[in-house]
């Protein structure tokens, strides 16, 4: 089973989560279920914090990229332990908002946002806008003017890097949906465009180069990369950039093979490399943002399930077959993302088995995991998959229309409802 501080197997052999049996959750709270321990968001929430303020300048910050998980509770948690937010749509800004969440925290990204998405995000006051290219600029600028503000904005640029080959390289990763790529010099010609622009007050620039980085040198190359591209635009326009934001994409370990990186020494060396390369080009340290989502929340989130039926295909796979799947979670469907898995009831048994775990949707593809080890499974066993707390609920679907399933947190042993699930009325609500 996957190594993790917080999952435990208690007398019966049953798996617990944050000291809680987690079968007697699926019974008070039925399967599928999701569980999030709070405890942990809250301590990975505080570490982030605390790296950034002991290594970086001032002002600098964590935001949570809350895509990875959106819902009033998780905006309440990361307002409470000090962190920024990232929206990236309407929806998630509006949670944010009725959560109580200081707008002047909020940046509002996004590569296709919506002249309503804009005027929101200027009316409700956030913090930042990071706009994605020319022609958003231009709309941002004519919104802002239209509600008569200045809106402080950065720009996404994109560095050409590939974080699983730790190189800067000018093609392929520049040719993406998301940014202005640096490399092409078209980034330096759309800054000189913001620095014109009436009501954008340039507050600096952004870029994300991927997801699980297990070190810290793609966020010392993008140091590297934007240092240098921060003095090309001091030499050609003048500007300082008071801000740098240099992404998210911190891993998790989602097998018994990988290892969670610390976020704290690479933030440490991610801070040393860029008061290095500051010092080079004599600029001015700037205040940093970063961006974790996955890495708050995917390790303290696991789902419950109850096997339905098992099934072997001789000289096939064994299927193991849950009451919930890529509804719940579509990682393992959309990009074949691999997740760790246990049978609650008998934790402690060695895993002998490799099943494929089958959904309930009427797809074939509407698979959790294949040639996953697991325990000798029956129907009514509890099935937990774990790492789940990221790009779970929040990418949830009502395919097949079942019903999305409620989550439930754990803080010091106590649970308590924070989504309530949804009933077979929710799923027909919008129908007319
Ligand atoms: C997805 C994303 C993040 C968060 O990525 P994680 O891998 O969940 O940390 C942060 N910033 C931006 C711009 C993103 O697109």
């Amino acid at each position: 089973m996957l190594k993790q501080p917080n999952l435990t197997i208690n007398e019966q052999g049953h798996l617990c989560l944050g000291g809680v049996d987690v079968l007697t959750l699926a019974k008070k709270y039925g399967t599928p279920l999701y569980l999030l321990d709070e405890d942990m968001v809250r301590e990975r929430m505080g570490l982030y914090v605390s790296a950034m303020k002991e290594n970086f300048p001032a002002g600098s910050k964590p935001y949570y990229a809350s895509k990875a998980l959106c819902c009033r509770e998780l905006c309440r948690w990361a307002k409470e332990e000090g962190m920024g937010l990232d929206v990236v749509s309407s929806g998630e800004l509006y949670t944010a908002l009725a959560a109580g969440f200081p707008a002047a925290d909020i940046c509002f990204h996004g590569n296709a946002k919506t002249e309503a998405d804009i005027r929101y995000a200027i009316e409700s006051g956030v913090g930042l806008i990071a706009a994605d290219g020319e022609e958003e600029l231009r709309r941002i600028d004519r919104l802002a003017g239209e509600t008569g503000v200045r809106q402080d904005v950065l720009l996404r640029v994109t560095p050409g890097i590939d974080p699983h080959t730790f190189a800067a390289v000018n093609t392929g990763v520049i040719d993406v949906k998301f940014g202005v790529p640096i490399p092409t010099g078209q980034a330096l010609d759309v800054t000189k465009t913001a620095l014109a622009l009436p009501h954008i007050a340039l507050r600096g620039f952004h870029c994300h180069v991927g997801s699980q980085i297990f070190d810290a040198d793609p966020f010392c190359l993008e140091a590297d990369v934007m240092t240098a591209f921060l003095d090309a635009v001091r030499r050609e326009t003048g500007y300082t950039a008071p801000v740098l934001d240099l992404g998210g994409g911190f891993a998790v370990a989602y097998e018994e093979d990988q290892r969670a990186p610390d976020c704290a020494a690479m933030i440490k060396k991610v801070a040393a490399r860029l008061r290095e390369q500051c010092a080079r080009y004599e600029y001015p340290l700037p205040t940093v943002t970063l961006e974790p989502g996955r890495g708050v929340v995917a390790a303290a989130g696991i789902t419950l399930y109850t096997v339905q039926n098992v099934k072997s295909v001789p000289g096939g796979a064994c299927y193991v077959a849950v009451d919930g799947g890529m509804g719940d979670n579509p990682r393992y469907a959309l990009y074949g993302a691999r997740h760790s898995a246990v049978i609650a009831d008998r934790a402690g048994e060695p895993q002998t088995e490799r099943v494929t775990l089958a959904g309930r949707c009427c797809e074939s593809g509407d698979l959790l995991g294949e040639d996953v080890p697991l325990q000798e499974a029956k129907a009514g066993d509890t099935l937990a998959v774990l790492v789940t707390g990221a790009y779970n609920y929040s990418m949830a679907s009502h395919y097949n229309r079942v019903p999305r399933p409620p989550m439930a947190a754990l803080r010091g042993g106590v649970d308590r409802l924070i989504v309530r699930g949804e009933t077979l009325a929710d799923v027909a609500a919008y129908d007319l």
